[in-house]
């Protein structure tokens, strides 16, 4: 049975109730600025197989351990100067960073691998269940493998409801889409994993050079073997085929208004009454891409529910949020894109 926990009765005795039913190997959805996530005591591998489970997750895509300050990253990981300085400016915030683990992270919790990915979350409710745990907690997206990631609730509850221990309703996540994530190697080479709200350009301002791994932009050819595994999975996917239209808006508009009527247009805010007879889902506004990340994840839902033939999204530019948008979009249309 789940427990729904929702917005106003978020109360110290509930997320206490929260953090013991963690500590005790069980799950728990919470809220933080970026999506919500699907949480495990990530010392208790069992615990960690659960989430597993629970997401139809592939057991070689690792998991994101959340900690409740910087510093707790010294009890799972091997930190180093390029760490604390990303600490200093974005933590906490929506970063991860992969270190070399220690060995009270389970092999469950990595994936298998011998590093660990790290973030300290600046939602309120997260930062008090971690607390509240006393343990860090490891923690995917709360969705179904392969489905956007939930930026509500009521997403949760339809995916999730039965499987999962309680369920914390924080309301709209802000941020919208997943944690950036950046890896650290000893030799002091940092590359660029997942695009998120922190961007390239933020993480080169801290640290110097940043690689972009290839997997971020291009598709990866088949049985590759990305730095993050999860590259390599579908991933925010609705049900119809999604194609990005790489064209000026001009261009793209009149594409959109002779496609086939059962077509869904996914566009921008100021542009939803140009396509009488198709069904339009809002992007966020054109110029606003801090909107648009935000809007991302719960438009392909909105998109997907329709139950179109099709679905049509402009194609981002790959500067700054941009970079996010595009690899989310990419990832989404299996890089299906279209010159016009
Ligand atoms: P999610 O939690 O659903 O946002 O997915 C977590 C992402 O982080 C996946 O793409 C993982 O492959 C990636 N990830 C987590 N831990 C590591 C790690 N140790 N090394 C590389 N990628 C990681
Ligand atoms: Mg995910």
């Amino acid at each position: 049975m789940t427990v729904f926990i929702p917005q106003n009765e978020l109360s110290d005795e509930n997320i206490a109730a929260a953090g013991e039913i963690l500590r005790r190997g069980g799950l728990v959805v919470f809220p933080t600025e970026t999506v919500y996530g699907l949480g495990a005591n990530a010392l208790d591998g069992k615990a960690a197989k659960k989430i597993y489970a629970a997401k139809g997750r592939p057991s070689d895509n690792p998991l994101i351990v959340h900690i409740a300050s910087p510093k707790d990253a010294e009890d799972i990981a091997c930190t180093n100067e390029a760490y604390y300085k990303l600490a200093s400016a974005f933590m906490p915030g929506p970063l991860t960073v992969i270190l070399p683990k220690r060995e009270v992270i389970p092999s469950a919790t990595s994936g298998g691998l011998d590093t660990v990915g790290v973030r300290c979350p600046s939602h309120p409710v997260a930062h008090r269940l971690i607390l509240s745990a006393g343990v860090p907690i490891a923690a995917p997206s709360a969705n179904l493998s392969g489905k956007p990631s939930p930026t509500k609730a009521d997403h949760i509850r339809a995916d999730l409801e039965g499987k999962v221990d309680m369920i914390l309703d924080g309301g709209e996540a802000a941020v919208g889409v997943e944690s950036t994530i950046v890896k650290l190697d000893a030799d002091g080479t940092a590359t660029l994993l997942r695009p998120g709200g922190i961007t390239h350009e933020m993480l080169q301002r801290v640290l110097g050079r940043v690689d972009i791994a290839s997997a971020v932009t291009e598709a990866l050819p088949k049985d590759a073997r990305p730095l993050s595994p999860g590259m390599k999975y579908r991933h925010y996917a609705p049900r119809a085929p999604l194609t990005l239209l790489d064209g000026d808006d001009a261009r793209r508009i009149a594409y959109c208004q002779k496609a086939p009527a059962d077509t869904l247009l996914l566009v921008f805010d100021e542009e939803t009454d140009l396509f009488a007879g198709h069904k339009v889902v809002p992007l966020g506004k054109k110029a606003d891409k801090q909107s648009q990340l935000h809007r991302l994840f719960a438009a392909l839902i909105e998109a997907d529910a329709e139950d179109p033939r099709q679905i049509l999204a402009p194609l981002p530019a790959t500067d700054g949020l941009s970079l996010a948008l595009y690899n989310r979009l990419c990832r989404a249309a299996a890089h299906h894109i279209k010159k016009l």
